[in-house]
């Protein structure tokens, strides 16, 4: 991906796109990976990086959703659980299965668990990641050396999918641009256009980093920016009402050692009444999440100190070691982008999760809610309001069947995995300069080779991009990010050809940000 050549696609003020796609997390990707499958001209705009927002902040996981459905929601689980399928074939370098085990303390939960997910193994059908069984407590146990052995009575093993968020919003978005798409990080929509009629014709952006202004025509635009759809909406009519109720949800990153093995904790019941995982992940352990509603939509929700309290009580009714802030390697916090509850209700957890596409009297298509898991699915039902809104035929969808950039049928082993084709020329880059060979930080994997590859070929602009984004460590240990910060910051404005200003003002963005994912102990 090439921003100075994207850019210059803008330039040519003639050019008609079919779409344009203003968001580029995972809403706004599935939607660009469906169009370009039916061979439509696509143009995709993000304010800040992709996945900057709730794309990058989520469980990490492609699920089915256990919890829909024991509240019931089957026709989104199926759906999900097809999703779920299709995504492992189509990036086995970024999803992979993960065993999930259950604590079971009664015979009643233990026959509850075992014929829940029975189900669940059942209309998972020909895409099951494998069969759900219940264990001893021995083997509960070796499984999972973190748990406390306290009143338990065995364990209920499961299967769902595990990825890397941001990883795959990138991959994504190099498809895309692979096949035609133009794609930009940190442009922003400012306005949209309309003709005599009052219809959109196309949009007004504005490059974040030079600060100059283009106008793209399109003949349908899609407002997929998550939890700031409202915004987009009142560009479009100033009258609208908010649709959006945004609700937090926030990780802590613990050593792995606190669970213990290669399978993840599911602790169905919280006090709270939700789910609460434990989810082994780069290495680390990631523990969440929480249900808060929140006012306004922000780039960088910061996790409140309840919601830290909650998430380390909780865990310390279930695990052995008991956590505390100081074991706190990073927290983050993502905002779910739900509807909006009719007034006087504040429950969140009862509005459906799944996605909704509304159409504006303008031609504005707006994709809302639903999760990554559904992401191309999203983006399909998205497209198919092509033809209503500017009258032309639309081809079928291929998008089910689309591998993802990287997808290889032979994982690279270790952190080289998450690259998929793309880990052999990183180690190639060496080459070009052994230095590049050097370890980033000494804790983590990750080579210098990776944040050349990172400018050259991910569209990393800022040492955020590269830290919280391409690699993943802001999210994994924030103290080692800001410590690797100099180290990046040098590198890119080598490759970039930056001054010295520019590393001093990146580094105190970064820094600025980065305070965020720290907790006092
Ligand atoms: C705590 C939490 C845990 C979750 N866990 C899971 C999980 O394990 N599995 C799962 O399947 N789902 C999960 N989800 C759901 C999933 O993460 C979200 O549904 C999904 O990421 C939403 O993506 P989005 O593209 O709609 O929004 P976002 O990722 O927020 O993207 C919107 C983008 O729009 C851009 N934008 C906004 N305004 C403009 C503008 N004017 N111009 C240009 N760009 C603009 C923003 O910069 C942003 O990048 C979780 C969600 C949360 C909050």
């Amino acid at each position: 991906m090439n921003r100075p050549e994207n850019l210059k696609q803008l330039q040519d003020s003639t050019k008609i796109w079919d779409i344009a796609v203003i968001g580029g997390g995972s809403s706004g990707l599935g939607v660009a990976l469906d169009a370009i499958s039916r061979g439509l001209s696509v143009v995709l705009f993000d304010k800040s990086d992709f996945a900057k927002g709730t794309s990058s902040r989520s469980t990490k996981l492609v699920h089915g959703g256990v919890r829909y459905l024991a509240q019931g929601d089957v026709g989104l689980v199926f759906e999900a659980l097809k999703e779920r399928g299709k995504l492992l074939q189509n990036a086995p370098h970024l999803a992979h299965d993960q065993p999930f085990i259950i604590p079971i303390y009664t015979w009643k939960d233990r026959m509850m668990y075992s014929v829940g997910l029975k189900v669940y193994d059942w209309m998972s059908g020909r895409l099951s990641l494998g069969k759900s069984e219940f264990i001893s407590i021995e083997e509960t146990l070796k499984r999972l050396p973190g748990l406390k052995a306290e009143g338990l009575y065995g364990g209920v093993v499961y299967h769902d999918g595990q990825f890397d968020d941001a990883r795959l919003a990138l991959n994504l978005a190099q498809s895309a641009d692979e096949a035609g798409t133009c794609v930009l990080n940190y442009v922003s929509v400012t306005s949209l256009v309309k003709n005599e009629a009052g219809k959109l014709t196309g949009l007004r952006v504005s490059d974040k980093l030079s600060k100059e202004k283009y106008v793209v025509n399109a003949k349908m635009v899609v407002n997929a920016t998550g939890v700031f759809a409202d915004k987009i909406l009142q560009m479009d009519n100033p009258e609208a009402s908010r649709m959006i109720q945004p609700s937090q949800g926030i990780h802590l990153v613990l050593d792995l050692d606190f669970l213990g093995g290669k399978d993840a904790l599911m602790i169905p019941e919280t006090k709270d009444g939700r789910v609460l995982f434990a989810v082994p992940w780069h290495g680390k352990l990631v523990v969440g999440t929480t249900d808060t509603l929140r006012e306004k939509p922000k780039l960088e929700p910061e996790a409140l100190q309840k919601e830290i309290d909650f998430v380390l009580e909780t865990a310390a009714g279930y695990l052995a070691k008991v956590p505390t802030r100081a074991d706190v390697k990073s927290v983050f916090a993502g905002l779910r982008p739900l509807a909006r509850p009719k007034e006087g209700s504040t429950k969140t957890k009862e509005i459906s999760r799944s996605h909704k596409v509304i159409l504006s009297d303008s031609g504005l298509v707006t994709l809302t809610g639903g999760k990554w898991t559904t992401f191309r699915k999203m983006g399909e039902d998205t497209v198919e309001y092509f033809t209503k809104v500017t009258g032309e035929k639309l081809k079928e969808s291929k998008s089910l069947d689309m591998k993802i950039h990287g997808a290889t049928n032979h994982v690279p082993a270790g952190h080289w995995g998450i690259y998929g084709f793309d880990a052999k020329p990183i180690q190639d880059l060496t080459k070009e300069n052994k230095a590049w060979e050097e370890k980033l930080h000494p804790e983590f994997p990750n080579i210098e080779a990776e944040v050349i590859w990172a400018v050259r070929e991910e569209m990393a602009v800022k040492v955020e991009d590269v830290l919280a984004r391409r690699i993943r460590m802001l999210f994994l240990d924030a103290q080692a990010a800001i410590d690797t910060a100099p180290t990046v910051a040098k590198l890119m404005a080598t490759e970039m050809g930056k001054e010295v200003e520019w590393i001093e003002s990146e580094l105190a963005d970064f820094n600025r940000t980065a305070s965020k994912y720290l907790i006092k102990k």
